[in-house]
């Protein structure tokens, strides 16, 4: 057990595997890993590797601050900044050589510009939207950015992509459009693709990547299976990935409630019967949100409830009637014990959320630990 009042270990030999499964998945095209918002909560440089190490070629990120992370810790992949950049942050990423993501003419003229002064093409991908309603170029726009990037020295139109919206809904009203965006791209392809003949196609996240073949084109951008979570919310062993982050912390606390005592701020929980109630260093402070509340951990194996208000710094857990832990337990916020896993699909339903905004809620106090690098 770690001397660590709470820990996130991250399984490096998972990443690895979910990076094979998804190269294997995506038949042909290539493994573009997404590690932004620090690879997810996992630590981008670490699963950077790892990832690479699995077959990723390249690496995205969203931001010029992640980009330049990657380069300080010494990872040289390729990287492609997805978000948007500011005039002045263009210059610096294309000054230092990463790519960007553009759909206007007037930041391919500055892409342009930044790259004849740097005395090399700057790498450029340019986006259309075909239904994601954000960045990109919407069909009225795509002939004005095209002929801009075409006729532009000093840059290389390294990349042509699309993003979906609804690549995660197999079901219900929104399962045909990943469909209809596709249409859309190809059809755009059509035009566009034989003006850019060295530019790699690309369009699916992790969701299209495992819902469909046909949306792979020359590369797939993968981030949450690449971390073993489902893009569909439900079980990540359907599509074979296995998680790769687990939380655990340890029993710092334990006493015996009297029925109707309390425990945790507002009196919120009132212990039904006698309960021994076990406290464990872990709160909001470190991204165990507030609404977990109700929510499972496991301690000696059992699934036992967060009762009472969680803190900053301190959750409480019932653990019923009869003493079955000891103080120094290991609890499992996220991970396996026992034969028994809370997976953080688990805990997204139970705040209404998605998988994603779990492990990217850990924050910085909690200390991640990669192991099998
Ligand atoms: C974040 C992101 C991805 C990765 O999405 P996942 O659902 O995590 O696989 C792909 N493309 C773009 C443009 C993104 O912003």
């Amino acid at each position: 057990m770690s001397a660590d009042r709470v820990v996130a270990r991250i399984d490096l030999e998972a990443v690895r595997h979910n990076a094979a499964r998804l190269t294997e998945v995506a038949a042909g095209a290539e493994l573009m890993a997404v590690v932004k918002a620090d690879g997810y909560g996992h630590g981008a440089a670490p699963i950077a590797r790892a990832a690479l190490a699995g077959g990723a070629r390249r690496l995205a990120v969203a931001t010029l601050a992640e980009a330049r992370q990657l380069r300080d810790a010494g990872v040289d992949a390729p990287v492609l900044i997805l978000g948007a950049l500011h005039r002045s942050e263009l210059w610096d990423a294309i000054a230092a050589d990463h790519a960007v993501t553009l759909w206007t003419p007037e930041a391919v003229a500055a892409a342009g510009a930044a790259g004849r002064a740097a005395g090399r093409p700057a790498r450029v991908h340019l986006k259309f939207d075909t239904g994601m309603g954000r960045l990109g170029a919407r069909s009225d726009a795509v002939a004005d950015v095209v002929s801009a990037a075409a006729e532009e020295k000093g840059l290389a139109v390294d990349g042509l992509m699309t993003h979906f919206a609804t690549a995660d809904e197999r079901e219900g009203p929104n399962a045909g459009f990943l469909g209809e965006q596709l249409v859309r791209f190809r059809a755009l392809l059509s035009e566009v693709a034989p003006r850019f003949p060295a530019a790699v196609v690309h369009a699916a996240n992790s969701a299209a990547t495992l819902r469909d073949p046909a949306a792979g084109f020359d590369m797939v951008r993968c981030g949450i299976a690449l971390y073993g979570g489902s893009p569909f919310g439900g079980d990540p062993a359907a599509d074979d990935l296995r998680p790769v982050l687990s939380l655990r912390s340890w029993v710092s606390s334990l006493k015996l409630l009297r029925s109707r005592e309390s425990a945790g701020y507002g009196r919120l929980w009132r212990a039904p019967r006698a309960a021994w109630v076990a406290t464990v260093p872990v709160g909001y402070g470190d991204g165990y949100a507030r609404d977990l509340r109700g929510a499972d951990v496991l301690i000696r194996g059992r699934r036992v409830p967060v009762v009472g208000a969680v803190s900053m710094d301190q959750i409480t857990v019932d653990l019923g009637p009869e003493s079955v832990a000891e103080v120094g337990d290991e609890v499992v916020l996220i991970g396996d014990q026992g034969g028994e896993r809370i997976t953080t699909e688990e805990l997204a339903r139970h705040r209404g959320t998605i998988n994603y905004e779990i492990t990217c809620a850990l924050s910085g106090r909690v200390p991640r630990v990669h192991d099998g690098g």
